[in-house]
C-alpha cells in the first residue's frame, strides 16, 4: 500500500511537473505580452552596468589629478639634480676633468687656466654648465687655484670633507654634485671666505657673449 501511494504520488508530481512545463509552451503564444515584461527585467540589467561603469571613471579621474599634481611638485628639487652614470660622465669629460669633477681629485697648483684668469664674466660647471661664480667675486689669493669670494647663490653645496687627515669644507655643484674644490675662512671682505675651485671643474663664458648681461 505504502509503495502504491508513494507511486501515485510520484506519478501525480511527474503529471504535475510535466503539465507545468507544457502549460507555458502551449501557451506561450497566448501570454505574448507577459514574455516581454520577463524579458524587460532582464534588459535593464545589463543597461544599468554601463551606467554603473562610467560612475567610477569619473569620479577616479578626478581624484587622480588631486593626489598627482602635488606629489610630483616637491620632486622638482630632486628633478633639478642632473644624474648621470659613471659611464655617461667619462664620455662628456676628459679623463683629467673626471678625476677632478668626479672623484674629488685636485689640479696641481698654479697649473690651472682660470689661476690667473680675471676677465669679466661668469664662471660655469664645467660638467653642467651651471652659473657658479661672478668675475667680480674673483681675486688672487696666490694659493695656486681661482678663488672666489662668493659664490652665486644656492649653486654651490658645502660638505664636511675629512680625507687626506684634514678636516676641510668641500664644495660640489649643487646641480650635478661635481667636485669643485674647497672653502676657507680666510678669504677677503665682505664674506671672509675663499672657494677655492679648480679650473678643471670649470668653463668660462665672457660677459660680452653672454646674452642679457651686459654692463
Ligand atoms: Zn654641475
Amino acid at each position: 500500500m505504502n509503495n502504491a501511494v508513494f507511486t501515485v504520488a510520484l506519478t501525480v508530481a511527474l503529471a504535475g511537473c510535466g503539465g507545468g512545463e507544457q502549460n507555458p509552451a502551449s501557451t506561450a503564444l497566448e501570454p505574448v505580452p507577459t514574455a516581454p515584461p520577463a524579458k524587460a527585467e532582464s534588459v535593464p540589467q545589463p543597461v544599468d552596468l554601463p551606467n554603473i561603469n562610467p560612475q567610477p571613471g569619473p569620479a577616479a579621474k578626478a581624484i587622480q589629478p588631486i593626489q598627482h599634481e602635488p606629489i610630483m611638485k616637491p620632486t622638482k628639487v630632486a628633478a633639478a639634480r642632473i644624474v648621470k652614470t659613471e659611464a655617461e660622465w667619462r664620455d662628456i669629460l676628459t679623463p683629467e676633468e673626471y678625476r677632478i669633477i668626479r672623484q674629488k681629485g685636485t689640479e696641481r697648483a698654479f697649473t690651472g687656466k682660470y689661476d690667473h684668469h680675471f676677465k669679466d664674466g661668469t664662471y660655469i660647471c664645467k660638467a653642467c654648465g651651471t652659473e657658479l661664480f661672478l668675475s667680480e667675486t674673483k681675486y688672487n689669493s696666490g694659493c695656486g687655484w681661482p678663488a672666489f669670494f662668493k659664490s652665486i647663490d644656492g649653486t654651490v653645496e658645502e660638505t664636511p670633507d675629512t680625507s687626506l687627515g684634514m678636516v676641510r669644507i668641500e664644495i660640489t655643484c649643487k646641480k650635478c654634485n661635481g667636485h669643485l674644490g674647497h672653502i676657507f675662512d680666510d678669504g677677503p671682505n665682505p664674506t671672509g671666505q675663499r672657494y677655492c675651485v679648480n679650473s678643471a671643474s670649470m668653463d668660462f663664458v665672457p660677459a660680452d657673449k653672454k646674452p642679457g648681461t651686459a654692463k
